[in-house]
């Protein structure tokens, strides 16, 4: 039986006091413990260390938005923050392939299998998004698209690491604009997503973990969640509002 879970992707988002803020409203909002779901927060690199200290002892787990591709815990790359660093401060789960940095930082799906493997070299568990475009949806070859995206990680890791990751559908047109995918056009990607991983194994693609992310809100998480193969959500802009997000949290519990 898969466990739901919520992860709250605060993007470059945030100041020292409005993050105290959000969290003493997610910390009096959530229940004291979760027995269905998991419910995680990313926030930007710098803030993590405060973050860890203020949910201690909490629901919230703690994860990261990126990591460095290299295969080194230090070294002379400019700007990055490796798996060991993000291990060392109790980083449980980290976004690896998320549409913006596909498109911002150019990331390949090379570079996209190097953090999946540097994620779970330290015990991270890799969030793997994947989405289409809008005009890859229209286009109607969007399943193709998603399938390149896993194919070219799952090829380059091998199929047992996704024993300890998740997946995220992103579809990009849904990210930020309000446009949400609607509870069955995720459900028929979702489980065309397993049916994938079954092809390949079918024990991982049964205890495999996909979310949906896209303008998910309060309003429309538990029509998502009750969905068979949609097993928690991605969150944006509703991750930085303490109400919306707890909502979307009891609802995946
Ligand atoms: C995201 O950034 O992963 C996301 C899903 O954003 P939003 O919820 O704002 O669409």
């Amino acid at each position: 039986m898969r466990q739901n879970l919520v992860i709250g992707n605060w993007k470059m988002h945030g100041s020292r006091s409005g993050n105290e803020q959000l969290l003493a409203g997610l910390l009096e909002l959530l229940p004291s413990s979760l027995s269905n779901s998991v419910v995680a927060v990313c926030p930007p690199a710098l803030y993590i260390d405060a973050v860890k200290a203020q949910i201690a002892d909490s629901v919230i787990q703690l994860g990261a938005q990126n990591i460095c591709a290299e295969s080194v815990d230090q070294g002379a790359y400019t700007g990055e923050v490796s798996a060991k660093m993000l291990a060392e401060f109790d980083c449980k789960y980290v976004l690896v392939g998320h549409s913006e940095r596909r498109e911002y930082y150019v990331e390949s799906d090379a570079v996209v299998a190097n953090k999946f493997k540097q994620a779970q070299a330290q015990g991270l568990t890799p969030v793997l998004c994947i989405g289409e475009s809008l005009e890859q949806r229209e286009g109607g070859d969007y399943i193709a698209v998603l399938t390149a995206q896993l194919k070219a990680v799952i090829d380059a890791v091998g199929i047992a690491a996704f024993n300890y990751a998740v997946v995220a559908y992103e579809p990009i047109w849904a990210i930020g604009t309000g446009k949400t995918a609607s509870a069955e056009q995720a459900q028929d990607v979702h489980a065309a997503i397993r049916d994938l991983f079954s092809e390949h194994d079918a024990a991982i693609a049964e205890q495999l973990q996909v979310l949906y992310g896209g303008s998910v809100k309060a309003a429309n998480a538990a029509e998502l969640f009750a969905m068979e193969d949609i097993d928690g959500a991605l969150v944006g802009g509703a991750s930085l509002k303490a109400e919306e997000f707890s909502a979307i949290c009891n609802a995946a519990e």
